[in-house]
């Protein structure tokens, strides 16, 4: 199920662990965009293991992907997002409930 991804195109692309309620990485998370809007993502759940793939246009945040398995939703937080969580864990002041 591995999706060909062509790294001359991409734009964005993340590859990360997925953590459940307890903070277990059981889940995992690929996903790529060629033009920040529609992003593809190959993603195993951390909550029920099911593996799946989809791809989605990313709006504003907060952005979920629901398992279609125990529809369980993740939060998956974009490149630029990453950057204003190291921003939160620095102390800056913010009105966001941070991502984690
Ligand atoms: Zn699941």
């Amino acid at each position: 199920m591995e999706r060909e991804v062509d790294f001359d195109r991409v734009e964005y692309a993340t590859n990360r662990n997925l953590e459940d309620d307890e903070g277990n990485e059981n889940g995992h998370i690929k996903m790529f965009s060629y033009d920040n809007e529609t992003f593809f993502y190959d993603m195993t759940c951390p909550y029920c293991g099911n593996s799946f793939e989809g791809e989605d246009e990313l709006g504003s945040r907060p952005w979920w992907i629901e398992c279609p398995e125990c529809t369980r939703s993740t939060n998956v937080f974009r490149i630029k997002d990453a950057h204003d969580r190291k921003v939160k864990e620095r102390g800056a002041d913010t009105d966001e409930v941070p991502d984690v």
